[in-house]
């Protein structure tokens, strides 16, 4: 075999081995890659839900409180810890550095837009382009595991995984006026799951009033703002409790149709992270009914019906916790986290500016300026680096506490299902808060690095790309040619 021969030959298995969107056209599937990380066969399967910006200040006065029973039943039965967050606390780069276990400045990706970086013309939103190393998915997709991803800060666009990724574009509002319109390509991996999901997209100008009522109780004034808002504005309670809640009924209405097809067909994900964005967004523009001691005079009347907002979408949170709990089997860890906490600004929302404001809402609102004078913008919560972690099941230590960073979550789920962990990464495994019985059947073993061995640059490229000096760099990096 000459060496173009046996090029072509390696591409061509690569083509089925990496790019499994090449599968052929009448195999609805995409041909999983086969395995090239060596791992041991733990069991364990990751449920891991992402809750921007929960935090404990909110939840241990619930769980005494009696309430919170799923994520209080967790902590009861598994283990706790404060999640140290990385300042400046900017979402994308903090969701991604527990995707990847790295630092902003490794993964690239350290703002909500390219902006400070080299990028030519308008700001564009974090994406999945400007990741530069491998996520925990892409790792555990090379060992073989199954792989499901829904609404993940700066995943848009897809990317080939073993299994499937919903996008965080694959909703209007996150967030159109930041994402330059409504993106149809590369809202899932496999793509033509896009026309699949499509309706069950929430259009957040025919909001989910059920959903949102049981969150926040309306007047007639309140009711007729957030009905006429337009868009998600700034630091305007309203308008972002409508768009974010949209948001996050979209991505569990995707995750539920998505989990009850693969019980369906043969089981769920080995690693399934889900995404909720609710709390963040709440938490920035109803703290002072949350914590109202904090804060200045706040009207009594708004403030009984406003009070439960924050401690509502915990409630409802939990609620879901339980959903996805229930329907995982019993070697499921369920790990809940957040990228931050939140703590009270002191500052009161004041009335918005009106001239600025006037484009966010329909006319019909604008024109009556009586109840236009009802919208404040502000944030009463702001973000606090004291984070959540909280785990259960499989081999988690119940009543373990520890503490915690956002880098340990990558190692940690690597040795929960049996992978070496990378040398390269800056965290550790928590393994204080894992059976010593499980360590020693399974031991922590090292590697010095995935990253030269998946080439994700390789990753990306497409099956015609024979050329493309990344395919040739992986090939080299696996040994296939010199
Ligand atoms: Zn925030």
């Amino acid at each position: 075999m000459t060496r173009f021969a046996l090029t072509r030959a390696v591409l061509a298995l690569l083509a089925t081995v990496w790019l499994a969107g090449c599968s052929e056209p009448d195999d609805p599937a995409p041909t999983p890659a086969a395995p090239v990380i060596e791992s041991q066969k733990t069991g364990v399967r990751i449920l891991l839900v992402g809750i921007d910006g929960a935090t404990f200040n909110v939840i241990d006065p619930l769980i005494e409180a009696g309430d919170l029973p799923t994520l209080g039943g967790l902590i009861r039965g598994g283990a706790r810890a404060v999640l140290e967050s990385d300042r400046p606390m900017r979402s994308p780069a903090l969701w991604t550095t527990v995707a990847t276990g790295r630092t902003r400045q490794d993964h690239g990706i350290e703002h909500f837009t390219s902006e400070g970086e080299e990028a030519e013309g308008e700001p564009v939103l974090a994406n999945s382009g400007m990741r530069r190393t491998l996520t925990i998915w892409d790792i555990l997709g090379a060992a073989g595991r199954t792989i499901g991803v829904v609404g993940w800060w700066a995943s848009w666009p897809a990317e080939p995984v073993r299994g499937w990724l919903v996008t965080d574009r694959m909703t209007r509002s996150r967030w159109s006026e930041w994402a330059d319109g409504v993106k149809q390509e590369g809202l899932t991996y496999p793509a033509e799951l896009t026309d699949e999901l499509l309706p069950l997209i929430v259009d957040p100008l025919d909001p989910p009033m059920e959903e949102i009522r049981k969150i926040i109780e309306l007047d007639a004034a309140d009711e007729a703002e957030l009905l006429a808002a337009t868009r998600p504005v700034r630091a305007h309670g309203l308008s972002v409790l409508k768009y974010a809640l949209s948001t996050q009924v979209t991505y569990e209405r995707i995750t539920d149709h998505l989990l009850a097809r693969a019980d369906r067909e043969g089981g769920r994900p080995d690693f399934l992270a889900v995404f909720l964005i609710a709390n963040d967004a709440i938490s920035h523009t109803f703290w002072h009914y949350h914590q109202p001691e904090k804060f200045g005079s706040i009207d009594p009347e708004r403030l009984a019906r406003l009070g439960p907002v924050v401690a509502n979408v915990y409630r409802r949170n939990d609620d879901y916790l339980a959903e996805l709990i229930a329907g995982a089997d019993e070697s499921t860890v369920t790990i809940v986290i957040s990228d931050h906490g939140f703590r009270p600004s002191g500052k009161l929302p004041t009335a918005g500016a009106k001239r600025r404001l006037r484009d966010a809402f329909t006319e019909e609102f604008t024109e009556t300026e009586e109840g236009f004078e009802t919208v404040t913008v502000g944030q009463s919560g702001v973000h606090h680096p004291a984070g959540i972690f909280v785990a259960g099941g499989g081999p988690i230590v119940a009543g373990s506490e520890t503490d915690a960073t956002l880098y340990d979550l990558t190692p940690t789920i690597l040795a929960l299902m049996g992978l070496p962990i990378p040398e390269d990464l800056p965290g550790r495994v928590l393994t204080e808060i894992i059976d010593p019985a499980f360590l020693e059947r399974y031991p922590i073993q090292t590697v010095p690095t995935y990253e030269r061995l998946i080439n994700r640059r390789a990753l990306l490229a497409g099956a015609d790309a024979e050329n493309d000096e990344s395919t040739m760099e992986m090939l080299r990096s696996l040994g296939y040619i010199q």
